[in-house]
This record gives structure tokens, sequence and C-alpha cells, in this order.
């Protein structure tokens, strides 16, 4: 265990609201959407529909959508984080997430609303090519 390793994504306060208020709206299914980030920091939100064939057992965005995101991010060389919510189990990525992130090497903000109708809370993981996901921390900002 190395303490550092762990990092940090900074969110503004309210677009950790939209955030929350979209994944509430998708619920019971799967919410979806995409931000974009510069050095960690969250600068804008992309709330999107879920294109799973089963939206209450994963999550896609569609690649219309993809494409359109990653050309705004592009525009001011941001990144992008990927977000999801699990609406009945915990925050944290399973072997379906798994497989996908360790293709796409976004960082992942998982929802849960397994306490439902209490707000969903959030966690953020890096998944790296090998599948090996690491915990980091989300701050929200002023
Ligand atoms: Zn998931």
């Amino acid at each position: 265990m190395v303490a550092d390793a762990q990092f940090v994504v900074r969110i503004p306060e309210s677009i950790y609201a939209e955030m929350v208020a979209h994944i509430a709206a998708s619920y019971p299914n799967e919410g979806c959407g995409a931000l974009g980030s510069v050095d960690e920091q969250v600068v804008k939100n992309y709330p999107t529909a879920n294109a799973a064939e089963r939206p209450d057992d994963f999550s896609i965005i569609s690649e219309a959508d993809i494409v359109r995101i990653y050309n705004d991010i592009d525009e001011y060389d941001g990144d992008m984080i990927y977000y999801h919510s699990h609406p009945i189990t915990e925050a944290y990525p399973s072997a379906r997430d798994i497989e996908w992130a360790k293709r796409s090497g976004y960082l992942y903000i998982i929802f849960s609303h397994r306490f439902h109708p209490e707000p969903p809370y959030a966690r953020v993981f890096k998944i790296d090519a090998a599948g090996t996901v690491t915990e980091g921390k989300i701050e929200q900002i002023a």
C-alpha cells in the first residue's frame, strides 16, 4: 500500500449536483454521461442517454454522443471521464465495467443508488490495461 498513489478528482459543487440530478432521473435504470477535465479538475458535464440494450443492467454512451463530446473536449485539450450509476449495487466497477475501462483508459466515476430514495453517492477509479483497479478521491470544490 502506497498512500501517495492515490489521486484526486476535483468537481465543482454545481456540476456534482447536476450529475446527481441526472443519475436520480435515470433511476431505476443506470444513468450515464461524461465529464471534461483539465488537470484532474472537472470543467464540463455532458449528461447523455443510456444506449445499452438493457439499461437496467449496463450503461453505454452512443457512438454519436461520444464523438460529439470528444470533439468538444478536444477544443480545450481536456480529458474525458466516464460516469455511470449502479441502481442496486455498490459504486465499484463490475467485471463488465473493467473490460470496457481497460480499452478506453478513462477515469471511471461510479454512483451507487442502493440507498434510494437517499441521494446516490460516488466513487472514482482508475483501471489500467491489465484491469487493476485503483481508487481515487472525489473532492467537491466551490
Ligand atoms: Zn457499472
